[in-house]
């Protein structure tokens, strides 16, 4: 996952749960991906970029994430990814990367043109297969925007395959229950950049505050207008914060006798309702920032060690020589 701070609901409803959730089934690698993060200008400064790694990876432990089960490191920590990056763009087409759809919608959203943006953004889609393959991983979590970026991932481990002989499994994009959640301005997907956004760690008031905010049916005024909870937002959320609530709320809201403020209220309460054991784990562990660091580094260390023996395997069967690698 790119770094970018502190997460939000969106983050966590739209992959998080479900990260937690595959480690009872998978060898979980989860990685912050730091460089990934350098291919636009948000990357942001070298403080900023540590900053939000560490606020990043503070909400994937907060939440269950358990570095036991799983690797949990950051990306720039196993170098190992960069040289398999740069061997597999030797194979890439420029034209595979250009058709990218997220390369279109990066370059409009940066308000500049495919000339003028870095290599990096047009390769994203290379280190990020990079990032999956050095690990001969078979299976990546992912919201259904990234799907393209998987499908590229399998074009070029099939390329390799086919010219080097088989030594990657061809990566699968498993879907998320909840692929997209939508901010709560109700116009686009719930994003920091956006301000439309509740984060995980935010304080049970500010939660509160943010979500009296939301946008709610543009067609009711009053509280005795019938409302229509299906194009509604902060009814979209009470499915998953209050579930048990939705049947009453929907009743309510046509018929004309719930009140947004009241209902947002309620939303609120079941989203710090959900959230307070994932906020107690959190402010537990700022307290103890080494021992953050300590999973950090060794979840690069177990990476470093399978990292090493693809690059290995991978520059045998290129005709490179391998005898540089650290450690050999
Ligand atoms: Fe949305 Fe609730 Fe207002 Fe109905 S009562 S429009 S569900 S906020």
């Amino acid at each position: 996952m790119r770094p970018s701070g502190k997460l939000h609901i969106g983050n966590w409803l739209g992959a998080l749960t479900n990260m937690v959730e595959l480690q009872a089934s998978y060898d979980c690698i989860y990685a912050a991906v730091d460089v990934h993060a350098l291919t636009t200008d948000d990357g942001g400064a070298p403080e900023s970029l540590r900053e939000n790694v560490n606020e990043m990876v503070l909400d994937w432990l907060a939440a269950g994430i358990d570095p036991k089960e799983s690797t949990v490191f950051v990306q720039s920590a196993v170098p190992e990814v960069m040289v398999l990056h740069t061997l597999l763009s030797m194979m890439t087409p420029l034209g595979w990367l250009l058709r990218v759809p997220t390369f279109k919608d990066k370059v409009r959203q940066m308000d500049a043109t495919e000339e003028s943006v870095g290599y990096g953004l047009v390769g994203y889609p290379v280190l990020m297969t990079s990032d999956i393959i050095l690990y001969k991983a078979d299976t990546v979590p992912v919201g259904e925007d990234q799907v393209p970026h998987i499908e590229l991932a399998r074009e070029i481990v099939r390329r390799f395959n086919f010219r080097y002989g088989d030594t990657f499994p061809e990566p699968q994009a498993k879907l998320t229950e909840v692929p997209l959640v939508v901010g709560l301005d109700g116009q686009a997907k719930m994003s920091k950049t956006l301000d439309n956004h509740v984060e995980l760690a935010a304080a049970p008031e500010e939660t509160k505050k943010k979500i009296l905010t939301a946008f709610t049916d543009p067609e009711r005024l009053r509280k005795s207008d019938p409302g229509r909870p299906w194009v509604c937002n902060v009814y979209a959320l009470h499915k998953y914060f209050t579930p048990d609530q939705t049947d009453e709320i929907y009743e309510q809201c046509t018929q004309g006798t719930r009140g947004c403020v009241d209902c947002k209220g309620i939303l609120a309460d079941g989203v710090n309702a959900r959230l307070a054991d994932l906020r107690d784990k959190r402010r537990d562990l700022e307290k103890h920032p080494d021992y953050v660091q300590d999973i950090l580094l060794d979840g690069a260390n177990r990476a470093k060690e399978i990292a090493r023996a693809t690059l290995e395997e991978v520059q045998e069967k290129m005709g490179l020589s391998s005898a540089t690698l650290e450690g050999k």
